[in-house]
């Protein structure tokens, strides 16, 4: 083996010895001048993370989704999927 070539084994080893980087989870934020307060995602979270704000429609106040429970939720995106008018978005929590 040349010298070369054992620099390159070393860096191959200590490649594979590096710890992969945590994925960063992503969070749902809802766009609240968009959202219809519909509740599609609300029923269609698995995690029943998510709640419409104010529960009760009162006259003309806008009802929105809110991610009631962060800790439980798992960022998988299928409320987001699911929003008929694309008023959520995922991303990174910051
Ligand atoms: S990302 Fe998944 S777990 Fe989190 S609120 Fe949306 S549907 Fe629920
Ligand atoms: S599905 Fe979309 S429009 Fe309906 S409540 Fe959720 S975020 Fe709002």
């Amino acid at each position: 083996m040349t010298a070369e070539n054992k620099e390159e084994q070393k860096d191959c080893e200590i490649k594979s010895q590096a710890k992969p980087e945590p994925r960063k989870r992503k969070y749902p934020v809802v766009n609240r001048e968009e959202c219809a307060g519909c509740s599609v995602c609300v029923e269609n979270c698995p995690m029943n993370c998510l709640a419409i704000e104010p529960p009760k429609f009162h006259g003309d106040i806008h009802t929105i989704a809110i991610l009631l429970r962060a800790e439980q939720c798992t960022g998988c995106g299928i409320c987001a999927k699911n929003c008929p008018i694309r008023a959520i978005e995922m991303k990174e929590k910051s």
